[in-house]
């Protein structure tokens, strides 16, 4: 098994289909795909090294050329290590060295410092003479087909996002990418050769995992022009090209919708919106949905089990007249096609429907392990399953509602408030755009809720009158002693709101 099989037996298949898009530009048909791919996994095997296994690090934003060297690592049996581009260079540098990696592929030599650079590992540019050279000779040569790999060898090593600590390396297998894919198929959407996938969120991270249905289908990759997330430019691709999907954070969504919103757009030629990764509100996707219209689904994943733990499918989101689609919206849907799901308390005895506790998953997409700490590997993999730090609970339809991360659970006068049930609240005033509750060292009561709060344009918000809302909402104790009105709030690359910022803030007395 090797995952690049599927990008040569479309290129056998449907050669001629446009594969590779910079902006609205071709760069190249799924021949040519797959030759440039080929052309470089030979360059980086006989000229730089690379051996069967050795670790390939990316450190770079969207680009076609991305995609391209995924598929030339997985030729070669390589294993691709993408790095978070926004990360410093002491970071990366760690992760360069944890991982072992053999070379390091960035734009250009500007964009790593050489002491970010480990001895012993090579550092590639994409835009010097040697890489364009290589992929030329690949279209050049006849096209050999893909290494022939165990299912189980690793393909991929994804470094968490860190919100939870230091990063640790997730391992990937050939298995675990194609068990990913084909749930993606089951659950998602299904794809067609004049469908496209656009890359707005980093490939580094989620939006990486989206390629491979694309490619078995010998459908569309578009890399916006920007290399990243501009809710216009997306809306342009999907009204020209049609049939156009993308993963989005739910802020990303947020942005996407207000844009159009803003200049009098719909959701034209949009076929799928992926969101997942955090919290969707319930006003956000309402709002989204009035907007853009029904195109949505949802997937609940972790870098361990990526993008596969549970779904809402685009049909259960569309479905408004449905008796329990507000408790569904709620929720992040029931387990992926080769998923099961269970929550289980501290000794993973499994916990009765709608009791609250952590989430369990077991499947082909589940990760080995975690590269070289066993110790981190045991504490995750517990009888064959994954504990995802994630709480919640199941419905009687078998939906899973996410309460939050048991590491973010507010611990006040001795009873757990779950932050995001606060969100909910406040998420729906009227006069508020975004909120993230977090817990506040507090004399009295160990913790306190403090919620930091952005308002809508136009709106004022004063604390008194969001406070009262909340009165009317949920149960005193977990109503926020404080407000911290902000203009903003701090985004990681992701998109996702780092918590543990506005923790700091707090504890440093500085979140106003
Ligand atoms: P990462 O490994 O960085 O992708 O982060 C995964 C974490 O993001 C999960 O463990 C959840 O806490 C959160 N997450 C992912 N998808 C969703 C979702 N659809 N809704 C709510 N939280 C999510």
């Amino acid at each position: 098994m090797n995952v690049a099989n599927w990008l040569h037996a479309a290129a056998l298949s449907h050669p001629r289909n446009p594969a590779l898009y910079r902006g609205t530009q071709l760069h190249a048909d799924y021949d040519a795909f797959a030759r440039r791919a080929a052309g470089l996994a030979r360059w980086l095997r006989d000229a730089q090294g690379v051996a069967e296994g050795a670790r390939v690090a990316l450190f770079m934003k969207n680009r076609v050329e991305y995609l391209e060297l995924f598929y030339a690592c997985w030729w070669l049996g390589a294993v691709v290590v993408p790095v978070n581009p926004k990360l410093h260079p002491k970071e990366v540098d760690w992760i360069l060295r944890d991982a072992g990696a053999h070379a390091v592929l960035t734009d250009t030599h500007e964009d790593l410092p050489p002491e970010a650079v480990p001895d012993g590992c090579l550092h590639l540019a994409v835009d010097g003479d040697a890489f364009p050279r290589a992929a030329q000779a690949g279209l050049d040569a006849p096209l050999p087909p893909p290494r022939v790999l165990p299912p189980d060898a690793l393909a991929w090593l994804f470094y968490t996002s860190g919100t939870t600590g230091r990063p640790k390396g997730v391992m990937l297998s050939h298995r675990n990418l194609v068990a990913m894919a084909l749930c993606y198929a089951a659950d998602i959407e299904t794809v067609s050769a004049t469908d496209s996938m656009l890359y707005a969120a980093p490939i580094s991270h989620g939006a990486g995992l989206y390629h491979f249905m694309y490619v078995r289908r010998a459908a569309r990759h578009v890399v916006p022009a920007s290399r990243g997330f501009d809710p216009l430019e997306i809306l342009d691709h999907a009204r020209e090209g049609g049939s156009l999907s993308l993963f989005a954070a739910p802020t990303m969504v947020k942005r996407l919708v207000e844009a159009a919103r803003a200049a009098g757009r719909d959701g034209t030629g949009l076929h799928t919106v992926i969101y997942g990764g955090a919290p969707m509100y319930f006003a956000d996707i309402d709002e989204a949905l009035q907007v853009l219209g029904p195109r949505f689904a949802q997937i609940y994943g972790q870098g361990e089990s990526p993008m596969t733990i549970t779904a809402l499918t685009r049909e259960c989101i569309a479905d408004t007249s449905h008796p329990r689609w507000r408790a569904r919206m709620a929720s992040v849907g029931p387990a992926q096609s080769c998923m099961a799901v269970r929550i289980v308390d501290a000794d993973m005895n499994t916990l009765p429907v709608g009791m609250e506790g952590e989430v369990a998953a077991r499947g082909d997409a589940v990760m080995a392990g975690y590269w070289g700490n066993e110790a981190a590997t045991r504490a995750t993999l517990v009888e064959g399953w994954l504990r995802t730090g994630d709480i919640g609970r199941l419905d009687e339809e078998g939906f899973l509602t996410l309460t939050d991360r048991s590491k973010d659970v507010i611990i006040s006068g001795g009873s757990n408030i779950y932050p995001r049930e606060v969100e909910e609240v406040l998420a729906r005033h009227p006069g508020v755009r975004e909120v993230a509750v977090v817990g506040a060292p507090s004399e009295a009561w160990g913790e306190e809720v403090v919620a930091f709060v952005v308002a809508r344009e136009g709106a004022t918000l004063d604390p008194a009158d969001l406070d009262q809302w909340c009165r009317g909402e949920i149960a005193a104790f977990k109503r926020p002693k404080r407000y911290c009105l902000r203009d903003e709030l701090p985004k990681n690359s992701y998109g996702k709101v780092p918590k543990t910022l506005l923790r700091e803030a707090l504890q440093a007395g500085k979140a106003g």
